[in-house]
């Protein structure tokens, strides 16, 4: 037998299999997925390698086949599906098959099986006792103390005698010999969170909205049909319980569902509320998991022991039996789009999953992405709506605070009046608050004070960027490469208030603190929430009410009920609307709705402050109201007239090198060649090479080329002919290539 073998090794002119002899010994071990050693190259180096298919023909002569070395123990082999699935993601977003394979099979660590111990009573009490008496005459003090201790438990967990009555191993042992105890072995998962406790007040019944959607889901699914849904839900109106009834309902049906949420939510309510429903049957992802916490999850679920796996975007690839369901709550979020190549976006990823497995496919949010809003209006999606909140609460008032006037006013800091006079109410009735800040990377689009105009790039709609470097300081636009020296006045209004609009949680912690002394504050963001419980503790902390006060990024906004927040500040909701990005408004319109929706989460009403020197752009106005369908018809208008998606696919892609001159060449030719491709599509276009957002990283030079068609397909052909291009050509080895697909 020969098995077709991918190689461990990330680099195209390697991304190929090759043919190796299954040697007698190991071939009850080696099928599609096994891990293998294998000599390659000239050396004939050790290397590491994925099984990808099994042949009976040699496609040499035999003797020119060289032997597998060895079975790679200890990792999770995926099933054939996974390697399908790897297959795919490579065709579809661009990557060697190693990257894929990668993606697809999370677990690179060799893990060690932990075993649980327990100590159980191997005599009768009589016996126990009298052993007991005999240790207290001979001072025999610890097994005294682990008899007595197990007399009176019944059972003892050994970890736990060792660590809290200081109870030697050899002693349990020593006892086992002496026919007192047994221990009992049992192999121990580790799950990485902390066990579940039963729900206090009982399971909730859906309300009849609820009940519409989830029955919607399910009737289909049950007559056959699967189809992929949009439940479009406000804030609060209840969606995790039609996930928990949908995933239940699967369960019965024996499928397994999986449910993505987005890391930052992983750590607290949702995942206890899946907890308390599946106990046991839920296993859950995340990334501060340690690899054997990874490898028992992908046991368990391969086992079929578990109904629901819960998780960041990775969940998707754990090798359930047979999948019925997947849920993308919060589908919107940025989280579900992977950085590294593979650059996939667990939307369509699940899509094609739910496609071959015949699953039913649920996306969930209050602020849909504008493409899966378009396409459940253009009847890709079917629409489901929860229109309002599941509890007596109502939506919060929402209030916009323009920076502008604060400025005339006199006021320098960045609390507005009317937000500085909230937050005193809510200090006086014992109230609390959250500070929001929207700081995103660490680079600001430079505008006005006065007027709140950011300076714009003369070719593209987008804001310029300030950049510091050196001494040097110079705007530059994102989109097309066009630099500009630093304006000293505001070339709308003449106003010499202009600046990058920069400010850190940091500073506005210290400036709160500063109005008001007497208030407990606290901050979250990447920099105090390091470790391994850094969110958890915080946000309890301020569920406890140790704070009145708490600041901090996009982390405080996602999930989090906290039924003594009356007040939401927006400390300047124009530091992501002006970012240099296409989907800036999208996202700011997302991370309002948002943040608003943490107010008056419990008995109490909420309400919100936006502040922002631009009161008058559509995202804010419809922000305001909460109203995503405007900020809908106005954006898909938009993205209409330019082209972007969803209303054509894009193809981004980045070429780096440490080489700028190179690079810049090769980028020059891989247009070039691009533009000629698509030359006879009027609906195509392709702009650049021009800098990345970061014209630079570790030493490496990035350039981009944007491609934009209606067809998919298209931009698929793009992408494989620049890898061609690319591949062929010994010139261009120090370059590297990264696609990212938008849809
Ligand atoms: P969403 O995810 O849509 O923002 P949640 O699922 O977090 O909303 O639900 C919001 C609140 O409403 C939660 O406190 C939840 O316990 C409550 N809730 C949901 N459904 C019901 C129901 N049918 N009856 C009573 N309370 C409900
Ligand atoms: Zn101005
Ligand atoms: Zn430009």
């Amino acid at each position: 037998m020969y098995a077709d073998i991918i190689l461990d090794i990330s680099h195209e002119k390697l991304d190929k299999t090759f043919q190796y002899r299954i040697p007698e010994e190991i071939a009850q071990k080696v099928a599609i997925g096994t891990m293998v050693r294998v000599p390659f190259g000239r050396g004939n180096r050790e290397q590491a390698g994925y099984v990808t298919g099994l042949s009976d023909t040699p496609a040499l002569p035999p003797e020119k086949i060289k032997p597998i070395l060895s079975v790679d123990d200890g990792r999770v082999g995926p099933v054939s599906r996974m390697i399908e699935l790897a297959a795919w993601l490579k065709d579809n977003y661009g990557s060697t098959m190693a990257q894929a394979l990668k993606t697809v099979l999370p677990v690179k660590a060799k893990v060690t099986r932990r075993v649980k111990r327990t100590l159980v009573l191997a005599c009768d009490r009589e016996t126990a006792q009298t052993a007991l008496d005999t240790f207290h005459r001979k001072h025999a003090v610890a097994r005294e103390r682990l008899l007595s201790a197990l007399l009176s438990a019944g059972r003892l967990d050994c970890a736990l005698a060792e660590s809290k009555l200081n109870i030697q191993m050899s002693t349990m042992r020593d006892l086992e010999q002496m026919g007192l105890v047994d221990i009992e072995e049992q192999e121990a998962y580790r799950t990485g969170i902390s066990p579940y406790k039963e729900a206090a007040g009982g399971r909730l019944s859906m309300n009849a909205d609820q009940q519409r959607c989830v029955s919607a889901v399910l009737s289909d699914f049950d007559a056959g049909r699967t189809g992929t849904y949009l439940l479009y839900g406000v804030t609060g109106s209840g969606k995790t319980l039609c996930y928990l009834e949908m995933a239940g309902h699967m369960a019965r049906a024996g499928r397994q569902s999986i449910v993505l949420i987005p890391e930052i939510s992983l750590t607290f309510q949702t995942v206890r509320r899946f907890q308390e429903y599946f106990g046991e049957r839920v296993a859950i992802l995340h990334s501060r998991m340690s690899q054997g916490e990874r490898y028992d999850t992908y046991l368990r679920a391969m086992k079929g022991e578990v109904d629901v796996v819960v998780g960041p975007r990775s969940a998707l690839f754990v090798p359930l039996p047979k999948v019925g369901l997947i849920v993308i709550d919060e589908e919107q979020e940025e989280s579900y789009a992977s950085e590294v190549s593979p650059r996939y976006h667990a939307r369509e990823t699940a899509q094609h999953i739910a496609d071959t497995m015949h699953a039913s496919l649920v996306l969930g949010s209050a602020t849909p992405s504008l493409t899966s809003f378009y396409r459940a209006k253009t009847g890709k999606y079917r629409l489901l709506t929860l229109p309002s909140r599941a509890t007596e609460q109502t939506l919060p008032s929402v209030g916009v605070a323009d920076m502008r006037e604060e400025l005339r006013k006199g006021n320098r800091t960045p609390l507005s009046l009317e937000l500085a006079q909230k937050i005193q109410d809510r200090l006086e009735r014992g109230e609390q608050t959250m500070l929001f800040l929207n700081r995103r990377g660490y680079l600001g689009h430079f505008a006005c004070y006065s007027c709140g105009k950011p300076v714009k790039c003369p070719h593209c709609d987008v804001a310029m960027t300030l950049h510091v470097q050196g001494g040097h300081r110079w705007l530059s636009c994102h989109y097309c490469g066009y630099t500009s020296p630093v304006p000293r006045i505001c070339p709308a209004c003449g106003s010499p208030h202009v600046g990058g609009m920069r400010a850190g949680t940091e500073n506005i912690e210290a400036q709160v603190k500063r109005i008001f002394p007497e208030a407990r504050v606290l901050r979250m963001d990447a920099d105090t929430t390091s470790g391994k419980d850094g969110h958890e503790r915080i946000l309890s902390a301020f569920a406890n009410h140790e704070a009145d006060i708490l600041v901090g990024t996009q982390m405080i906004v996602k999930g989090h009920d906290f039924p003594d927040v009356t007040l939401v500040g927006i400390v300047n909701a124009d530091l992501s609307l002006f970012a240099p990005d296409y989907r800036a408004p999208e996202r700011t319109f997302d991370l309002l709705v948002q943040a608003a929706g943490r107010a008056g989460r419990g008995r109490r009403p909420g309400e919100v402050v936006i502040q922002t020197y631009s009161p008058d752009n559509y995202t804010i106005k419809a922000a305001a109201r909460q109203d995503y369908e405007a900020f809908y018809a106005q954006e898909i208008a938009y993205r209409k007239l330019l082209g972007y998606p969803p209303v054509k696919s894009m193809l981004k892609i980045l070429l780096s090198s440490c080489d700028n001159q190179r690079l810049s060449a090769c980028a020059e030719a891989v247009g070039e060649a691009v533009r000629c491709s698509i030359a006879g599509k009027p609906e195509a276009d392709c702009t650049g090479p021009a800098s990345d957002v970061i014209a630079r990283i570790k030493d490496s030079w990035r350039q981009v080329i944007c491609v934009r068609s209606p067809s998919r397909s298209d931009l698929i052909l793009v992408k494989d002919l620049v890898d061609a291009r690319l591949c062929g050509d010994p010139g261009y080895d120090k370059i590297f290539v990264q696609y990212q697909f938008d849809d």
